[in-house]
């Protein structure tokens, strides 16, 4: 199933991106496997799907483990300053830096290890009272902020839109977060202003989020399933 279902979601990306004349090459898929075992990821694997989404930090650790370096994992879940030194070990890309003592304690953990990081910085596009991210009126401001962190490399943003029974009503949400990532790159905030990440779309809405600009998808129902109530 894993496998009928990464194919379907394959050729969906490449689809959209040919019918919005964008080049299929620059939109990278996430398998947002929290939740589901090691097995699952496994069989992804072997269907020739390396880069994986995980949303906390002990069940990425247990899974890595048990995985070893064969897949890519980036954390797309709210990380709290005290995990920062695992989360450094483990991934290969953190998309949920809002704010300045995260980025902080990353930049610490990752000196110890002698290593850089890629980041995106998650902005509350909706500016939900509930939701993590940086506010859009405020992401200048932050971004200036971890510049100085030299071993974070702040590849683009990421964002949670507020949630719409129909997508379409999610597509002003991705395009002011591309609008908002065009005014930075202007500025040359990103590590590489040619190319920036815009991590955005899910199960429900992902080709829209294709047609707005979306670098990384984030999908985890289309490809495993349903996932447990926690
Ligand atoms: C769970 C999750 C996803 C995947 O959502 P689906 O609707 O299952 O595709 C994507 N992004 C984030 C940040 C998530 O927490």
């Amino acid at each position: 199933m894993i496998d009928r279902n990464l194919l379907d979601i394959r050729e969906k990306i490449l689809t959209t991106a040919i019918k919005c004349g964008r080049d299929p090459a620059t939109i990278r898929l996430i398998a947002v496997s929290k939740k589901f075992p090691v097995a699952d990821i496994e069989k992804a694997i072997r269907a020739g799907q390396l880069l994986f989404g995980e949303n906390y930090i002990q069940e990425a650790a247990q899974k890595k483990t048990e995985i070893g370096e064969t897949a890519s994992f980036h954390f797309i879940g709210h990380l709290q300053s005290n995990k920062a030194k695992l989360a450094a070990q483990i991934f290969q890309m953190i998309e949920t830096v809002d704010r300045f003592k995260l980025a902080v304690a990353l930049d610490k953990e990752l000196k110890i290890l002698g290593k850089t990081l890629d980041i995106l910085v998650q902005v509350n596009i909706g500016q939900e009272p509930q939701k993590s991210g940086v506010l859009p009126k405020n992401a200048e401001q932050l971004i200036q902020q971890l510049i100085p962190l030299s071993n974070l490399k702040i590849r683009g943003l990421m964002t949670i839109p507020p949630y719409h029974d129909n997508p379409e009503h999610t597509r002003p949400h991705f395009q002011s977060l591309r609008i908002l990532a065009e005014e930075l790159q202007r500025k040359d905030y990103f590590y590489d202003n040619n190319h920036v990440e815009l991590s955005m779309g899910m199960s429900s809405d992902y080709t829209i989020a294709i047609e707005e600009g979306a670098t990384l998808v984030r999908i985890g129902t289309a490809l495993f399933g349903h996932r447990q109530a926690k």
